[in-house]
């Protein structure tokens, strides 16, 4: 069994809140969240953080851009707008060390970037 939350959660060994699902992508919502809409977008595969996005693939990387899209969608927020963080290693506070990219919307969120 798998040490890593996320590759537990992709494969359905812990329980989330799921927003979106296929074959590659999981996105689900933040356990704790930062605004009003929080989802967390999850490839299955296990992947450190953003900065190993070389191993994944460029088509693979394009479709959890897609996917993202697609969960944001399906959030409600498509429309209202949304923000899409990937925090990568120990300056930006990267808590799990799997891949994912936060999608925080539901209101304004101010001016961080
Ligand atoms: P990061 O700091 O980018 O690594 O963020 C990790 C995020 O995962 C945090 O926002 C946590 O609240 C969230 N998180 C941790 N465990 C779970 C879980 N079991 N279900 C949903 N979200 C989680
Ligand atoms: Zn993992």
């Amino acid at each position: 069994m798998s040490e890593c939350i996320f590759c537990r959660i992709a494969a359905g060994e812990i329980p989330a809140d799921i927003v979106a699902n296929d074959d590659e992508f999981i996105a689900f919502r933040d356990l704790h969240p930062l605004a009003p809409t929080h989802v967390l977008v999850v490839p299955k595969r296990h992947l450190r953080s953003l900065d190993e996005i070389e191993a994944f693939g460029d088509a693979a990387a394009g479709r959890m851009l897609r996917f993202t899209a697609a969960a944001a969608r399906s959030a409600g927020v498509a429309t209202s707008g949304y923000r899409v963080v990937s925090n990568t290693g120990p300056d930006a506070g990267q808590e799990v060390d799997h891949l994912h990219w936060h999608i925080i919307g539901g209101g304004p969120l101010g001016g961080m970037v």
